[in-house]
C-alpha cells in the first residue's frame, strides 16, 4: 500500500483526503523581512480553519533554513486534526543570505542534510549548525527553487543533491518557479540527475497563465500546482478555474494540484490578514464544483496530489 510520511508519521496515500499542496505552516525568509510567521498558536487556528473548509491534509513547502519547526509542526497536526507533509530541500538562493553554510557545503553535506531529515527525523533547530539534533518527525517530500528564467550555480547543487536523495527515498520533487518561468529546465536538470518528469510537482505554474505551456510540461510528465489561489493581485481567480477548465478538456485533471501558498504573516487570518489559508476550501472549491462537478474537485484535491506524494516503493 502506498504511503506518505507525515509529520506525524507513515499514512497511507488514500488516506490523506483533500490535499492543500502548497502551504507553509511556519516561514521566515529575508526575501519577504517583517512578514515571518513563527507562532505555534496561530499556525494552530489557520490550520483548525483550514480543517473546517474540507481539507484534511496540508503540503508545507518549507525548505531547509526558513523557518521550519519540527516538534511545533507536529503539535499544530494533533491541534488541528489537519495532516501536515514536510519538507525538507533548499529554496531559490535569493532565500539564503550570502554567508549562508548551505551555499559552501559539499555535495556530500547537502546530500546528508536531506537524507537525514528524510529518513532520521528533521533537525529541531531546522540545521542551524553546528549541532543537530534530530526530531522524531520526518520530512515527506523534497523542496527545490528555480531563478527568473534561470537556474544558477548554487541551485544546480541543491538540485543534484536533491534529485539523489529523492531517488534514496522515493519521495517526490516539489520545484518553485519564479513566475512560472524555467519550468522546462527544471525537469531538464532533474532528469539529467534521474529523477522523471513524473514525480515533479511544478509551483506556481499559474503565475504565467499560459494553457499550452501547462500541457506541454503535463506531457512530459509532470505535475503542476496553480497555488496562488486567492491572491487577487496576480489576477482573478476566475483566471485560474478557466486555466483548470482548459486542462480538463485536454483529459489532464490528474496531473493538477491546488494550494494558496500564503507565505506571509500579512496574508493569515490568525494574525489579522488574508485572504488566509483556509481560502481554497472556503472560496475556490465551491466555484470548481459548480462549474466542472464534483469529480472533477475530487481528481484535484484527492487523485492528483495522492497519486505524487505516494512514495515509490522501488526506492533503495
Ligand atoms: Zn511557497
Amino acid at each position: 500500500m502506498p504511503v506518505v510520511e507525515t509529520v506525524l508519521g507513515p499514512v497511507a496515500a488514500h488516506e490523506l483526503g483533500e490535499v492543500d499542496a502548497h502551504e507553509h505552516v511556519f516561514l521566515r525568509t529575508p526575501v519577504n523581512p517583517g512578514d515571518e510567521f513563527l507562532d505555534t498558536d496561530s499556525a494552530a487556528a489557520e490550520l483548525l480553519r483550514v480543517a473546517s473548509s474540507g481539507m484534511r491534509t496540508v503540503v508545507d513547502l518549507t525548505p531547509v533554513g526558513l523557518g521550519r519547526r519540527p516538534g511545533q509542526l507536529a503539535e499544530v497536526s494533533r491541534t488541528s486534526g489537519i495532516h501536515v507533509i514536510a519538507a525538507t530541500g533548499f529554496h531559490r538562493s535569493a532565500h539564503y543570505p550570502a554567508f549562508h553554510w548551505a551555499r559552501q557545503a559539499d555535495d556530500a553535506t547537502l546530500l546528508d542534510v536531506l537524507l537525514d531529515d528524510l529518513r532520521v527525523g528533521m533537525d529541531s533547530h531546522d540545521w542551524d549548525f553546528p549541532r543537530p539534533i534530530p526530531s522524531p518527525h520526518k520530512a515527506g517530500i523534497i523542496k527545490l527553487g528555480a531563478s527568473y528564467h534561470r537556474i544558477d550555480r548554487h541551485e544546480e547543487r541543491w538540485f543534484a543533491a536533491g534529485a539523489a536523495a529523492a531517488r534514496s527515498t522515493g519521495v517526490a520533487v516539489a520545484v518553485h518557479t519564479e513566475i512560472g518561468t524555467a519550468a522546462h529546465a527544471a525537469l531538464d536538470l532533474l532528469d539529467k540527475h534521474g529523477v522523471p518528469a513524473g514525480r515533479v510537482l511544478l509551483a506556481h505554474t499559474d503565475r504565467n497563465p499560459d494553457p499550452e505551456l501547462h500541457l506541454d510540461l503535463i506531457a512530459r510528465g509532470a505535475y503542476l500546482v496553480y497555488d496562488t489561489i486567492g491572491r487577487i493581485k496576480y489576477r482573478p481567480d476566475s483566471v485560474v478555474l478557466e486555466l483548470i477548465e482548459r486542462m480538463a478538456e485536454a483529459g489532464k485533471l490528474g496531473q493538477i494540484c491546488l494550494g494558496t501558498d500564503v507565505g506571509r504573516k500579512s496574508s493569515l487570518t490568525a494574525y489579522g490578514g488574508g485572504p488566509g489559508m483556509d481560502v481554497l476550501g472556503r472560496d475556490f472549491v465551491p466555484r470548481l464544483r459548480r462549474r466542472l462537478g464534483h469529480e472533477a474537485v475530487e481528481t484535484v484535491l484527492r487523485y492528483a496530489p495522492q497519486t505524487l506524494l505516494a512514495k515509490e516503493p522501488s526506492a533503495r
